[in-house]
């Protein structure tokens, strides 16, 4: 019978697939790096190959699998089943990637943006399991956002919704990525955080880091002021803590605004940060959050780390294969 589930998360250094049963229990999982492909038929190769091997570590064939889901980051078309563009892999635009699955395996396919794929994982079976809205921030490069209201993804009219890193936070601040300034992101995301604290650095504050960053800055990372804050280094806790406060800022937004029942943060630094990134948080939004809006709202971290992208394209999977799509 087909039961269980499989999720394909792509990513432009690896690749992770699991197979789960219907409430999100990871059966099997198998990571396969993404190597240097140099066309598009190189990298369907590369998932078909990672997502067979995963099959064989559960000891499974394809007529077990009731759905699969993939993951992807870039721009697209959901219900055309098209990555519009990529920025990451090779000759990746317009690519019919739920048709070229769907074929291969002769299962149903469906495509989700990777952001709201590690939202659903962890609304489904993670941190937000048992609530009926949640918004999660996944803090890295940059900030990527998904939206869940009333137990669905919210895609939006053009499937961009969940552009949570890109709220304005200070008009006349720094520059983002994106073009804009004063994003939430330029300020929270890792990136921006590692940027803050060379800055502070080279402005002259001091550090146990202060050699490390004269002479190697582009080896800095969040994980490494993680590391240096929590054995007392005062810089590295005032950065983290400030991390804190301007993500306090974009959730006091998002509160407003949607007024969802939890927040959840996930993202490497996250896990590492903890309470010096949570208390700061939290104090912000005690202070500035207008009356209900913050009442009995949750905000927490991820549980599923690195698992939460196959995970929840598994579970979106599900929820296409039991209503419409089989
Ligand atoms: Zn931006």
């Amino acid at each position: 019978m087909a039961e269980y589930l499989t999720g394909i998360d792509l990513g432009g250094t690896n690749i992770k697939v699991g197979v789960v049963d219907q409430t999100g229990r990871i059966i099997s999982k198998h990571s396969a790096p993404m190597g240097k492909p140099r066309t598009r038929e190189e990298v369907l190769e590369k998932i078909y190959a990672a997502t067979e091997e995963t099959l064989r570590r559960a000891g499974m064939k394809a007529d077990r699998i009731k759905a699969l889901g993939i993951a992807t980051p870039g721009t697209l078309d959901i219900a055309a089943g098209v990555v519009v563009s990529a920025a990451n892999l090779p000759d990746w635009e317009n690519v019919a990637l739920r048709e070229s699955v769907r074929k291969r395996f002769d299962i149903p396919v469906v495509l989700e943006n990777d952001a709201n794929a590690a939202a659903w994982g962890e609304y489904w079976a993670g941190a937000g399991k048992e609530t009926s809205s949640m918004i999660m921030l996944t803090l890295g490069t940059g900030i990527g956002g998904g939206i869940i209201l009333d137990g669905k993804l919210w895609h939006g009219f053009k499937d961009s919704a969940g552009e949570i890193g890109h709220v304005v936070i200070d008009y006349h601040g720094r520059q983002c990525a994106c073009g804009n300034i004063g994003c939430l992101e330029a300020y929270a995301s890792a990136d921006s955080t590692v940027r803050r604290f060379v800055e502070a650095v080279k402005s002259g504050k001091s550090t146990n880091l202060e050699r490390h960053v004269h002479e190697h800055p582009e080896e800095i990372t969040s994980k490494i002021i993680c590391e240096e804050a929590l054995k007392g280094d005062v810089l590295s806790r005032k950065t983290l803590e400030e991390t804190g406060f301007y993500l306090g800022v974009g959730v006091v937004t998002i509160l407003h605004f949607m007024n969802p029942e939890m927040v959840v943060l996930t993202g490497g630094m996250i896990i590492g940060a903890g309470s010096m990134l949570m208390d700061p948080l939290k104090r912000v939004v005690e202070e500035r959050a207008m009356g209900r809006s913050r009442e009995d709202v949750r905000i927490a971290f991820a549980r599923l780390g690195g698992d939460a992208g196959f995970v929840g394209a598994a579970g979106c999977a599900l929820t296409v294969s039991g209503t419409s799509a089989s």
